[in-house]
């Protein structure tokens, strides 16, 4: 793992996530920016002092000659630096899981897509909520036409950590996310625009055809937007609203996903995962559980307790590396992957998300804000 030390965010939690199926194991790592307390965190977590690594580039030089080197890399650190680290250890033949969004940039993350590519390597993105159970459910139902044609998606993702100015305030996380140069050009739309943009594309399979946004910066002092509203038009006929915000109070993670067709409704909502909302044209409203007898396989195969036993946010983090295991292994052994390891966030689909924050701030920073197709949907 790079970055994830004492202090982070999101490296505790892959590294629960990816221990809960015994699949992986935490063996290396350079956990943070700072080399000694990085070495002194990767120490407490029990790793071998050996293998406890003070820079990326330690943890590559150190790896790459030993016989057990690592499987894979998980990319921990914030979003600028995505590029540099994947590239490297895609260069030296390592595999790995990066963090959304894949990177800060269009130009890298042209450029790791294409390196991904070319080289063969496996570039997992974690695109948390395309691991939940219930949503692979809403997928394959939207597949199998149960709510006919799709008329709209409206996807949102609501924050409110950050509706003051925290970032002027010591919070580490907040800082970096509101810097155009470690963050990237779209503030709430790079940082959690991009997790609703992957869902509504991962559930009702539609393809963007073109957007037109409206950008905001409610918090004094800001450099960048921190409420976003977007519509979408799909390849087909299909519209999409997608709304992201930091700054929308009494939301702590409202990540909320509804799909329209022509002869019903799906609802998902992340703070209630183990529920899917099915709305046909008949008035018959039914919650679909996790749990419930006739879910599709794809949905049974990523849920770990019996019905009533409440899964969540790691679970669904777990099945990403889960899958990431079932796909590297597949690759290793020269076999099609089982369905655990399809499906599955990938380069391509961290480059769709760039470059759809990209379109985005585009068309909100032109005058009169253009319909804009991004360069990869
Ligand atoms: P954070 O600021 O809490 O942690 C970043 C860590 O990276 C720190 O430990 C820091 O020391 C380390 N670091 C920075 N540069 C480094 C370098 N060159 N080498 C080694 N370590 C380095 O950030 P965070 O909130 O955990 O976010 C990290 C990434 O995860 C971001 O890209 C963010 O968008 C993403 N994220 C994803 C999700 C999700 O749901 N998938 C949730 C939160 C954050």
């Amino acid at each position: 793992m790079i970055g994830g030390g004492q202090g982070a965010y999101i490296g505790n939690i892959h590294r629960l996530a990816s221990r809960l199926d015994g699949a992986w194991q935490l063996v290396a790592g350079a956990f943070d920016v700072d080399p000694e307390r990085g070495r002194d965190f990767a120490i407490a977590e029990g790793l071998d002092p050996a293998r406890s690594y003070g820079s990326y580039q330690d943890l590559i030089a150190g790896e790459a000659p030993r016989a057990d080197r690592v499987d894979a890399v998980a990319i921990c650190t914030p979003n600028f630096t995505h590029y540099p680290i994947a590239k490297a250890l895609i260069e030296a033949g390592f595999d790995v899981i990066c963090e959304k969004p894949l990177t800060a940039t269009l130009e890298d993350a042209v450029a790791l897509e294409k390196l991904a590519r070319e080289s063969g390597r496996f570039v997992g993105v974690t695109y948390t909520y395309s691991g939940y159970p219930m949503v692979h459910e809403a997928r394959v139902r939207v597949a199998k036409g149960e709510i006919g044609a799709i008329r709209t998606v409206q996807v949102e993702y609501p924050l409110e950590w950050m509706a003051t100015a925290i970032e002027q305030q010591g919070n580490a996380q907040a800082a970096w996310r509101t810097d155009p140069k470690k963050n990237g050009r779209g503030g709430s739309i790079g940082d959690i625009g991009t997790h609703a943009y992957h869902l509504a594309g991962f559930v009702s399979g539609l393809k963007l055809q073109a957007l037109t946004a409206d950008l905001a910066t409610f918090v004094p002092g800001r450099a960048l937007d921190d409420n976003a509203h977007v519509m979408m038009r799909y390849e087909g006929g299909a519209r999409g609203l997608l709304w992201s915000s930091q700054v929308a109070l009494g939301n702590s993670n409202g990540v909320r996903l509804r799909v329209f067709g022509e002869t019903g409704s799906l609802s998902w909502f992340q703070e209630q995962p183990n529920e899917l909302i099915l709305a046909p044209l008949d008035g018959r409203v039914q919650t679909i559980k996790r749990g419930a007898d006739d879910l599709s396989e794809d949905a049974k195969l990523r849920i770990r307790t019996p019905p009533g036993h409440p899964e969540g946010y790691l679970e669904a983090f777990a099945n990403l590396y889960a899958g990431f295991a079932e796909a590297i292994r597949a690759r290793t052994e020269g076999r099609v992957p089982s369905a655990l390891g399809q499906n599955l966030p990938v380069a391509y689909d961290g480059l769709k998300g760039v470059a759809f924050v990209e379109a985005v701030v585009d068309s909100a920073e032109a005058a009169d804000q253009p319909w804009i197709t991004p360069i990869a949907v």
